[in-house]
């Protein structure tokens, strides 16, 4: 489906998934705003990225930290520096260079077309405080990983954690991008889920393979197809400045391969710029009492990014009766509502009620929606479209046995089932 995009667009503003940021004033470029659905669906990407992340292991602790940090921060790191000069960027490899710095209009790493010089401010500035002075000059944080380093010796003392061990972190992340667009593809302002996993120096290499499998089948389980993904291993030359290897998994969208989750070995670098900046010993201390630096294996990955790869995978149309039915055939896990309750009539008292007891008996546990507008098929096709893995109707039969009927969005198929079973079905399949 050439048009697959635009469908995905136009699906996620129709039915409130995603709108443009701004709208009435002509939008702002690279910033999106999620609606009803869209706030269920990345929810719950971020929940089952946290479950299995942090929650399901032994060895990962989580961490929120703020968006805006002490400036220094950003120095250590080596934002503030290759982000503020006149740079220009190499059109292959990317990496930027200081304009005054370049012999010839070459990339001096790999040859490649530079662009033109520019002001790559990258990172979006603010103050803190009321005066607009240089000293109270800070920045959004263009990624969450800094947060979970300067953290590191308050989470030694507080969990005490045996290498190796990760830390891990979802919030928001801004980068004033020269390019942006591609949907919610390259956004300004997104949300990023990052593991920082600390290991031996030696043992890098070794955890950096198992994190590259890891990653790729997570994204296999909820249902992204594998041949849509492949891994994309960063030149040697190309590498960014902290990493000694960083390997994409990159996913064919519509547009052509790009990148989905960069996995990169960062080293000790940005524990040992921190030391050096701030004077304090960031080094673990292992069990016979030894001190060092650890590598840091990180596998890094977009909240906005995942949802346009999960809308894209399972959106669907299948030719019926009645035109075309289109389906989002997401992961019941990830799904906005997993559950629709329906009176089979709006204008029979006794369905409704009878319904509104079934839907207040799964709300506490599963989430679901309510709909009694139009007939039966419309409703079931609005359902489809937004994911909704399972729709019940309250009929008749109901008020006479108790049963209910339970319709699957992929299959359609039907069946009857006690009211009382329901959760228990539902719960079932969620597990899978
Ligand atoms: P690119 O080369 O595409 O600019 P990057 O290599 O700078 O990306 P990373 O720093 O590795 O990106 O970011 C980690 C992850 O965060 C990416 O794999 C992607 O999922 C997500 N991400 C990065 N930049 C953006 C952005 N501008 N909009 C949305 N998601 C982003």
């Amino acid at each position: 489906m050439a048009d697959l995009m635009n469908k995905i667009v136009s699906l996620s503003k129709r039915r409130g998934f995603i709108f443009p940021s701004s709208e009435i004033y002509g939008g702002i470029g690279g910033f999106w705003d999620f609606g009803p659905l869209g706030v269920e669906l990345k929810n719950n990407l971020k929940n089952w990225w946290w479950k299995t992340m942090v929650e399901e292991r032994d060895d990962v602790y989580g961490l929120d930290s703020t968006i805006i940090h002490n400036p220094k921060v950003w120095e250590a790191s080596g934002h503030t520096l290759s982000f503020t000069d006149p740079l220009r960027e190499c059109r292959a490899c990317h990496q930027r260079f200081r304009a005054d710095q370049l012999k010839d209009s070459k990339c001096p790493e790999c040859g490649g077309k530079l662009t033109d010089i520019k002001q790559f401010n990258l990172m979006f500035e603010t103050y803190v405080g009321a005066a607009k002075e240089t000293a109270n000059k800070a920045y959004l944080r263009p990624e969450t990983c800094q947060g979970i380093f300067i953290n590191f010796t308050n989470i030694l003392d507080t969990v005490q954690p045996k290498i190796p061990f990760g830390i891990a972190q979802i919030g928001k992340g801004f980068r004033n991008e020269v390019t942006f667009g591609n949907f919610i593809f390259r956004d300004r302002e997104f949300e990023m889920m990052e593991l920082e996993y600390f290991v031996k120096p030696g043992d890098d290499e070794k955890w950096f393979d198992y994190w590259l499998k890891e990653r790729k089948k997570w994204f296999i389980d909820l249902g992204v197809e594998a041949k849509k993904l492949r891994y994309f291993e960063h030149p040697k030359k190309a590498l960014a400045h902290y990493s000694k290897r960083t390997v994409d998994i990159e996913y064919k969208f519509p547009f052509g391969w790009a990148e989905l989750e960069g996995i990169a070995n960062r080293t000790d670098f940005d524990l040992k710029n921190h030391a050096k900046l701030s004077g304090k010993d960031l080094q673990y201390q292992d069990e016979k009492g030894k001190k060092f630096y650890p590598y840091v294996v990180e596998p890094s990955l977009g909240v906005e990014r995942t949802v346009l790869v999960l809308l894209l995978e399972a959106y669907r149309e299948e030719k019926d009766k009645e035109g075309v039915r289109v389906i989002l055939s997401l992961d019941p896990r990830l799904s906005p509502y997993k559950i629709a309750v329906f009176p089979l009539l709006a204008n029979k008292p006794d369905l409704v009620k009878k319904a509104r007891l079934v839907f207040d008996k799964l709300r506490p546990t599963l989430r679901v929606a309510w709909d009694d507008i139009g007939n039966i098929g419309k409703r079931y096709r609005r359902q489809d479209e937004i994911g909704t893995p399972w729709c019940v109707t309250i009929d008749h039969q109901t008020l006479k046995d108790k049963t209910v009927t339970v319709r699957d969005r992929d299959s359609m198929k039907q069946k009857r089932v006690k009211i009382d079973k329901l959760i228990e079905l539902f719960q079932d399949r969620l597990k899978k």
